[in-house]
């Protein structure tokens, strides 16, 4: 096995990891990204945490959100090949479900940190990426996984950078203030047209509530990324989480121009190489951006 060790840490780190909680997570946050990155030739792999297998109707609390955790699987492989990327890899941690819906025994929440940093270190030591992304501490919108997610693959990037053949660049994906205003002016006037006036769930409000606490300023995002030539592919990795869709349609014109609107820029901060301040930047650093 030490001859192994050492072959791998002669390899050149190379591509992009992905690093998050349940699979759709990855193509909300950065399915744009990595397409772009896929189609420029880099090797493109997402790491899932969970199975998602409380992926169920957001509803109230004492609903049972359970799910076949295949489904979301199967969802999730399906947004990885329309994205470009490898077969997808699951730590198989359980969902924990929203704040408030009492996370189950074996769910990534509850897991001991080190046991999972070493997990995803593990992962890393074997591909070898170059970049890693994952989400900003807050998690966009605050979920138990997602805050879990941050802080695992955080760590597990500092540990493995520090080794020889260790990824170079880590980023967090996170939503600046502006997008989210936008984002909830956009869903106002779409349930306004739409003439639906059930009032939304406990889960709905304080979700939204949560994504405008946790949203940055847009002094912090150092990296936007126009995902537009990738939008298709974007738009069939959403649609590979049918379980997660609930029931909503994107075909008619215009939702999908608000899709376009709400889903044209991916949006990140830099976490290193630490970024000077100020910067801007259009793409990850340390891919390969034309296609040899
Ligand atoms: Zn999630």
């Amino acid at each position: 096995m030490d001859g192994d060790m050492t072959t791998s840490a002669n390899v050149q780190p190379r591509g992009l990891l992905a690093v998050f909680a349940h699979p759709d997570d990855e193509s909300y946050g950065a399915g744009g990204v990595m397409a772009l990155a896929a189609a420029a030739g880099n090797p493109v792999w997402v790491l899932c945490a969970t199975n998602g297998d409380q992926g169920g109707r957001p509803g109230e609390v004492d609903v049972d959100h359970s799910l076949d955790p295949e489904i979301r699987r199967h969802e999730l492989t399906c947004a990885c090949a329309a994205i470009g990327a490898a077969e997808p890899i699951f730590l198989g941690y359980r969902d924990s479900g929203m704040e408030g819906w009492g996370a189950p025994e074996g769910a990534f929440s509850l897991a001991p940190h080190e046991e999972a940093v070493e997990r995803v270190a593990a992962v890393i030591r074997r591909l070898r990426p170059a970049v890693i992304v994952t989400f900003d501490p807050g998690g966009v919108y605050g979920h138990p996984d997602h805050t879990t997610c941050s802080s695992v693959a955080t760590d597990a990037y500092r540990r493995t950078a520090a080794e020889p053949g260790g990824p170079v660049a880590l980023y967090h994906q996170a939503m600046p203030q502006s997008a989210i205003k936008a984002m909830q002016a956009g869903m106002e006037e779409e349930r306004r047209k739409s003439g639906d006036s059930t009032p939304p769930t406990e889960d709905d409000i304080r979700q939204q509530e949560a994504f405008v606490k946790l949203a940055r300023p847009d002094a912090d995002i150092t990296t936007v990324i126009d995902i537009r030539p990738v939008l298709e592919r974007k738009f069939a990795a959403l649609a590979c989480h049918e379980s997660q869709m609930q029931g909503r349609q994107w075909d008619d014109a215009e939702t999908r121009e608000q899709m376009e609107r709400m889903f044209s820029r991916e949006t990140f901060v830099r976490v290193d190489p630490a970024p000077k301040a100020g910067l801007h930047e259009d793409r990850f650093v340390a891919l390969q951006w034309d296609r040899k």
